[in-house]
């Protein structure tokens, strides 16, 4: 199986977290996201853990919550003591109701608006990772107007290509996000951040992308930003105390990916950093890691039932599901691969091949394309695995499809962390 928390019971049903997902598919109705809450603590705790073995005192992991956002996610967060990214006034809105300590926020994207800047400013975020010479002045001025200096680091390109797809791919020099070092200009944004009287800049921060398998993008990233804090120690004489290499770790989708241990992927990238620091002659920061995914991914598993069975005769077969594009995306998006089971006929023999459709009026409303499985018929259970992130937080209400619930997983039983939505919740805002 793909992750330890997937298996089949004794009645040929496919199990999540230890639970009969039929049971669960019948108890809740379908489509319907479930989470594994103890499988996203053993995460969190793995990049904890293995944060505070290799890393200078004070290194933590940050959720990156764009993955994934709810209120519990933030309450499962804080619980464990790990920080948290926003990237949105919706994100750190949650986050604030959660309870969850905004101190230990750091707020991201790559245009944070005026009322952004104080409306995050107001909820007591922690850090700011400013992405830009407008967003620096815009947040000095804020900033001054509310009577603080605010905690910053900024995002810097460092101009890496990871070997990942186009758009998940952030890193480069042309890339939307950050100030390029390459171009001299990253060391001009941190000479003007450091004469605002209105920010405290603490640091750098990088991302190169994501789904990377390996820890050389995060080595060679960590060289060059390493490299960069040696100027501006050098040339500005400004000791950078945090450095952030992002987030980026991969999941295992399909049986074609491999399963990595993130504690491990730690320890080799930690093992180079004192060399590297010694090298340019600087001390060693904080490091933070900014994990999504890698936390959250195979914590999810999302259920539907099968409506029609279509065998286009010398083509194509294609099985429709009850959701699909408006609860997952990531296929139409960049062609995100998946694995999928039949979760009522586990043990029936997979000599059926087809595309996975969803309901919307679109051709490239599909989970999948040429899955071998079980053939399945009209009231099956389709389970589509690793859904745990960029699925219910890239849900839509396209064609007015109302979204799904969560549930959570936990110890045997099971609980809703959001409801279903209804169609009066669709037109809630409708005038
Ligand atoms: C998306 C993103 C992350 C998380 O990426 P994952 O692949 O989900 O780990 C972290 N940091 C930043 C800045 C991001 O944009």
């Amino acid at each position: 199986m793909l992750c330890d928390n997937i298996s089949t019971n004794r009645e040929g049903h496919l199990t999540f977290a230890g639970m009969d997902t039929v049971s669960l598919a019948e108890k809740y109705g379908t489509p319907l996201y479930l989470m594994d809450e103890n499988k996203i603590r053993e995460h969190m705790r793995e990049y904890k853990t293995a944060m505070e073995k290799y890393f200078p005192e004070g290194s933590v992991p940050e959720f990156a919550s764009k993955a994934f956002s709810t209120k519990q996610i933030y309450r499962i967060a804080s619980e464990e003591g790990i920080d948290i990214d926003a990237v949105s006034q919706g994100e750190i809105y949650t986050a604030l109701k959660s309870g969850f300590p905004m101190e230990r926020c750091f707020f991201h994207g790559n245009n944070k608006t005026d009322g952004d800047i104080r409306f995050a400013i107001e909820s007591g975020v922690g850090y700011f990772v400013i992405d830009n010479e407008d967003e620096l002045l815009a947040l000095d001025i804020i900033s001054g107007e509310m009577g603080i200096k605010q905690k910053s680091i900024l995002r810097l390109s460092p101009g890496i290509d990871p070997h990942t797809h186009k758009k998940i791919s952030t890193g480069s020099v042309e890339s939307k996000f950050g100030v390029a070092i390459e171009t001299g200009q990253a060391l001009e944004l941190t000479e003007k951040a450091l004469k605002c009287e209105n920010i405290e800049l603490l640091g750098f921060h990088c991302h190169v992308g994501s789904q990377i398998f390996e820890s050389e993008p995060f080595i060679t990233a960590a060289d060059i930003m390493f490299s960069f804090i040696a100027e501006a120690k050098n040339k500005l004489n400004f000791n950078a105390k945090m450095l952030n290499l992002g987030g980026g770790f991969g999941v295992r989708y399909t049986e074609n990916d491999p399963l990595i241990d993130y504690g491990e992927k730690i320890g080799e990238v930690a093992a180079v950093l004192d060399d590297k620091c010694n090298k340019y002659g600087i001390s060693l920061p904080k490091i933070m890691l900014e994990p999504g995914r890698s936390v959250i991914a195979d914590a999810g598993m999302t259920l539907y039932t099968v409506g029609s069975v279509k065998e286009i005769k010398g083509y194509k077969n294609y099985v429709s599901i009850d959701g699909g594009m408006t609860d997952n995306p990531r296929y139409a998006l960049y062609e995100a691969e998946y694995t999928v089971e039949i979760a009522n006929k586990m043990n029936a023999e997979k000599n059926f091949v087809a595309t996975v459709a969803g309901r919307c009026c679109e051709s490239g409303d599909l989970i999948g394309e040429d899955f071998k499985m079980v053939k399945p018929q009209r009231g099956d259970i389709l389970a589509v695995m690793t859904t745990g992130a960029y699925n219910h937080s890239m849900a839509s209400n396209y064609n007015r499809v109302p979204r799904p619930p969560v549930v959570m997983l936990k110890n045997g039983k099971d609980y809703l962390a959001v409801k279903r939505e209804s169609l009066e919740d669709i037109l809630r805002l409708d005038v």
